[in-house]
């Protein structure tokens, strides 16, 4: 099969290696029928994240499952499934607590941009979905395996709740998939932080009620103004550099919680000023798994279509130009299909 890898900043290359094989009991190997880039895909492709090796890239995924390992007991092949981008075994004590993305057995998920991937941990990792679905469900059921779970949990992290005031810092697909968890979660007013016409407008579409096009110091000011000088309720972080971090906590008002899901990069805490400021904190790999049956209902159902942050579909072998276009931030999110 051709499949994707990253040699170095910018070189992605899609070339010709070995398809997957069941190598444990426990494994599935799936025939994707659409994946995607992440934005965290990007920090390696920036250079930001070194790329030690020739790696296999994708960790966003949905297909029909083709093969299982003499393990495997709940996932059948011909079913179709959606998983995460770390496989768990969804029965150890962590996974139980609904932190799948700890799993005592966790083992990531990579190679996805391909035509055919493996899936470790079949039954505890794949979802499937209530039949195969019809093209058009593709993308929204796509978007549940990581930027929509990812932007739940920034949500469900911030304990956004009936009528909250929330902001969400970062207006990338996980921050406006963000927008939509917190309106599902009945949020009363959202805050978009967005200098970017096409992604407010997007943001709106989710359920934004305002948008602060400000960032840093009046950013920070904006968002204390529109809330009486006290705050938002809920803040959900989906970036990672110190300067969002920063706004999330201080956008933040005394007892409010940051949901925080944007992959760090160089964020330091001063623990005596974070100690001053009442505000929770909680934040990392999302547990997608845990939320995976609901946002599936929630989509099969008709009830949200997540499926709008892929603003670019390519075939599968352009998929250095579904970078250059994120990159380049020409494309909010790129969907590939093989
Ligand atoms: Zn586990």
């Amino acid at each position: 099969m051709q499949a994707t890898v990253l040699y170095g900043p910018r070189d992605i290359r899609f070339e010709d290696r070995d398809a997957p094989t069941i190598m444990k009991p426990t494994d599935a190997v799936i025939r994707i029928a659409a994946t995607c880039v992440c934005g965290s895909d990007l920090w390696p492709y920036r250079g930001i994240n070194a790329v030690t090796a020739p790696t296999p890239m994708g960790h966003e995924y949905c297909g029909v499952v083709e093969e299982v390992g003499s393990a495997v007991k709940s996932i059948k092949p011909g079913q179709f499934v959606i998983g995460s981008f770390f496989a768990s075994d969804n029965t150890c004590p962590h996974c139980h607590h609904g932190y799948q993305t700890s799993c005592q057995h966790k083992e990531f998920v990579g190679g996805a941009q391909a035509p055919l991937l493996r899936v470790p941990l079949a039954d505890g990792t794949l979802v499937p979905t209530p039949d195969v679905p019809p093209d058009d469900m593709l993308p929204s059921l796509l978007a549940t395996s990581d930027v929509l779970g990812t932007g739940w949990f920034a949500a469900d992290a911030a304990n956004v709740k009936s009528g909250m005031t929330v902001a969400v810092v970062g207006d990338g697909a996980v921050g406006l998939l963000g927008v939509l968890s917190a309106k599902q979660m009945g949020a009363g007013r959202i805050i978009a932080m967005s200098g970017h016409a096409t992604r407010q407008k997007l943001a709106r579409e989710f359920g934004a009620t305002d948008v602060v096009t400000e960032r840093g110091d009046e950013g920070v000011e904006r968002i204390k103004e529109m809330t009486k000088g006290i705050g938002a309720d809920a803040v959900l972080e989906c970036v990672g550099t110190p300067q969002s971090m920063m706004q999330a906590i201080r956008s933040t008002r005394p007892g409010g919680a940051v949901g925080y899901v944007g992959v760090p990069h160089g964020v330091e805490l001063d623990g005596e000023k974070l100690f001053y400021t009442h505000v929770h904190l909680h934040g990392g790999p999302a547990p997608v798994r845990r939320y995976l049956p609901k946002l599936i209902e929630l989509v099969w159902s008709g009830k949200i279509n997540p499926g709008k942050v892929f603003d670019l579909t390519l075939p599968l072998d352009q998929v250095a130009e579904g970078y250059r276009a994120m990159d380049e931030r020409r494309a909010i999110k790129t969907l590939l299909r093989p």
